[in-house]
């Protein structure tokens, strides 16, 4: 990645300030200081419960063999079962894993589910391999993690380049394993075997909930909004779509081939159809092509970074002309930035608060397989806007009874339910 940096840094400063584990920690710090925590319970709350690395031998469709390391880390199982994706991608590595894990700690406390914080990932690059190689490394890495994870245990669901898919897979191995089939074992799985109604949409459908929230916060009107979107996958793209039938303006959208701008609005439903015929985003009648950087600091109401960690950090965030930062992904703002947004009063949404609903209604597709009775959608939605509207009001007073930022509130927050529980429950000797 090419920074331009707004002072000049070092390397190695850049490697700190982009690694996910140390972002997380600076939240944690921070958070964990304002609440007074002791010494001892920062070490519990911050160290993962356990991590495993897995080097699993698959076999290529050439013949070939070949070996792909993936993790798992349970962060916490304080408040439930660890709860949290699996991602596929060349890049993937244990101490961004970890961190992943310990947001999902954070996030199923701020929304306040049953849940602890898990995530999993394999090094492996999904866009050269067959559907066969992939079906192949994920029943291997199910098989490594047989007596890991369960629906008492450890519950997984999809992330970046896995789908429902991925998860049937999952769900398929567990159960040959177990004798019986186990819907429960993992979450974000196809309808017709125990997914839940709304769980594709769940996550982007989180983020317009709380972005209206926003919006009447500072009495906008969502026909008056620009938004600017970085990924048009599972969050962004699905985002995009909800927003803009509340009458948003999707003025910008980045994808990691391209970037397409109209500030009229794009219409987000017919770039779907386009990028279906097309595979890209680019070239969408109606737009004109954006640098994607450039997209980034485009003058719009909303900034919803959808796609990966470190997008805004110390080199570009004072260049952010949003008014509210939405975070669909999972760490998009390097703790750097943070600092740089709040001196800019950019209304932050965290990562932990803005896409927590997903993990939402993965609880409930959870409740439901365990249940072994359905909801219809309008149920589903109308229980995670209860569960987001509540947790946007909930970080807000936070922060502004304590005087903090919003993210350092959603931290406090968490710290202090999952503290609580451990506190609870007390420490087997
Ligand atoms: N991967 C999603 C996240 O980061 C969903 C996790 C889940 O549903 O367990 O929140």
């Amino acid at each position: 990645m090419i920074l331009e940096a707004a002072n000049p840094t070092t390397q190695a400063d850049l490697e700190r300030e982009f690694n996910p584990w140390l972002a997380a920690e600076a939240r944690f710090n921070e958070a964990a200081a304002r609440l007074g925590l002791d010494d001892g319970m920062r070490k519990v709350l911050r160290t993962p419960g356990m991590e495993i690395t897995v080097n699993i031998p698959v076999q290529l469709d050439d013949g070939r063999l070949e070996v792909f390391t993936g993790y798992r880390v349970q962060h916490s199982l304080a408040r439930g079962p660890a709860k949290g994706g699996i991602r596929f991608a060349p890049d993937v590595t244990l101490d961004e894993v970890r961190a992943l894990a310990s947001w999902m700690t954070w996030k199923c406390a701020v929304v306040n589910i049953p849940f602890g914080g898990g995530k999993g990932g394999v090094i492996c690059d999904p866009m050269v391999l067959s559907q066969n190689e992939l079906e192949r490394i994920t029943r291997r890495y199910t098989a490594e993690l047989i007596d890991v994870i369960g629906p008492e245990r450890d519950v997984p669901a999809p992330d970046i380049n896995t789908n429902e898919q991925t998860m049937a897979w999952i769900m398929d191995t567990y159960s040959m394993h177990k004798r019986t089939t186990v819907t429960a074992v993992v979450t974000g799985k196809p309808l017709n075997l125990g997914g839940s109604r709304g769980r594709p949409e769940a996550t982007g459908r989180g983020c317009l909930f709380v972005t209206l929230q926003a919006l009447r916060k500072f009495h906008m009107e969502p026909a008056q909004t620009r938004v600017v979107v970085q990924g048009f996958g599972n969050v962004g793209g699905k985002a995009s779509i909800l927003m803009q039938k509340t009458g948003m303006k999707i003025i910008a959208v980045i994808e990691w081939d391209g970037a397409i701008y109209n500030p009229h609005g794009i219409d987000v439903a017919a770039l779907e159809q386009h990028r279906k015929s097309t595979g890209s985003i680019t070239g969408f009648p109606g737009s004109e092509p954006i640098d994607r950087q450039e997209a980034l600091y485009l003058d719009c109401d909303v900034l919803l970074p959808a796609a990966k960690e470190n997008v805004i950090h110390s080199g570009n965030a004072h260049k952010v002309k949003a008014k509210i930062l939405c975070e669909g992904a999972n760490g998009p703002t390097t703790a750097a930035a943070d600092r740089i947004l709040e001196e800019r009063g950019v209304f932050v949404m965290p990562d932990i608060l803005a896409n927590a609903g997903g993990v939402t209604v993965s609880y409930f597709e959870w409740v439901q397989d365990r249940q072994g009775y359905f909801w219809n959608e309008q149920l589903v939605n109308g229980r995670l806007e209860e569960i987001m509207v509540n947790s946007f009001k909930d970080v807000v007073k936070y922060a502004e009874q304590h005087g903090v930022n919003n993210r350092t509130a959603a931290y406090m927050l968490a710290l202090d339910r999952v503290a609580f529980a451990i506190k609870l429950r007390g420490i087997y000797a």
